[in-house]
């Protein structure tokens, strides 16, 4: 999967049209990118001379084969429209009530991961959150988001950093867009690094902070090995969607261990899909914009087509 666009079409078809949300997908592994220290956007640090560019072909927004990307990284297609692939959802709780942590410290005992990928806020207005890598469950602990907006900001360049200090097994905590970026470069013919991703955990986002959230459509974190979602669940519990082996190991680990415990293997969807089809309709809305297609010489609007299709 290589479309042949670079630098120039990402900063005019993503940057500059207000679609960016500050992933770092696109400077995680090109030297010709890199991202505003200050508030975490995305520029070009010089053009380069590459006509199929890796920021181009590695941005969540520029566009998204969202079937093939599934095929590549599950082998199957979703079912759940709106919650993507997956295994098993169960409802959980943490010994500690910190039902991420409780997976981090599971993931780092069973030797999925060798070091984490979190964001540290930088304390500006609007959040910004930098990548910092951890080795170690107890460093993780401060920084286990609370909030989707915590983890705002450049995360993915995080995995390029722990790449190039030779690490194999590399764990990140992220939005829904940090993942859906990672899973563009993990299945494109681009040689990076991203491959020693071995766990992507999403914390469920319902709406974000940034301009271009407002053209997000993936509630849940479709492209992680597990999601976590305290959406649809009574505090301190939360769902975890299961969508991998690695990401159902993980689980089983922590199972294991009694960091956390199931509380509803079978629990009820209905909340976690109020927030899920709220954010999608919302946004696919946005997306679609006023035109909704061009039929011969009409353009129909959004509300004109469900009107003629509820006929
Ligand atoms: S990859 Fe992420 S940071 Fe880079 S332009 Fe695309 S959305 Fe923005
Ligand atoms: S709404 Fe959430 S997942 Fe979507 S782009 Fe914004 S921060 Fe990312």
């Amino acid at each position: 999967m290589k479309v042949e666009k670079s630098s120039q079409d990402l900063e005019n078809e993503v940057i500059y049209a207000g679609l960016c949300i500050h992933c770092g997908s696109c400077n995680a592994f090109c030297p010709h990118m890199d991202f505003n220290q200050t508030t975490g956007e995305a520029f070009v640090v010089d053009e380069c001379a590459e006509t199929v560019g890796l920021c181009y072909n590695s941005c969540p927004r520029s566009f998204l084969p969202i079937k093939e990307i599934e095929q590549k990284l599950f082998g199957e297609s979703r079912i759940d429209l709106g919650v993507g692939v997956y295994k098993d959802i169960i409802q959980v709780k943490a010994k500690n009530d910190d039902i991420l942590h409780a997976l981090v410290e599971a993931a780092f005992k069973e030797g999925v991961i060798e070091c984490l990928v979190l964001g540290e806020p930088n304390g500006a207005k609007p959040a910004v959150s930098f990548p910092k890598i951890v080795y170690n469950a107890k460093d993780a602990k401060k920084l286990i988001p609370q909030k989707t907006m915590d983890n705002a900001g450049p995360l993915v360049t995080g995995i390029g950093q722990a790449y190039k200090e030779y690490k194999k097994n590399i764990g990140i905590i992220a939005n829904p867009c940090h993942l859906q970026g990672l899973a563009k470069i993990l299945v494109s013919d681009f040689n990076t690094g991203a491959e020693k991703t071995s766990l992507k955990i999403a914390f469920a986002c319902s709406s974000g902070g940034m301009a271009g959230c407002k053209y997000c459509t993936d509630f849940s974190g479709e492209f992680s090995d597990i999601s976590y979602s305290p959406w649809g669940a009574p505090k301190p519990e939360a769902l975890l969607i299961i969508r991998t082996a690695v990401g159902q190991k993980v689980v089983d680990a922590a199972k294991k261990m009694k960091l956390i415990e199931v509380t509803n293997p079978n629990p009820d969807l209905s909340e976690m899909k109020k927030f899920l089809n709220k954010k999608r309709k919302k946004n696919f809305k946005t997306l679609l914009g006023k035109s909704l297609v061009r039929a011969k010489y009409l353009d129909f609007s959004y509300d004109e087509l469900k009107d003629i299709l509820e006929e």
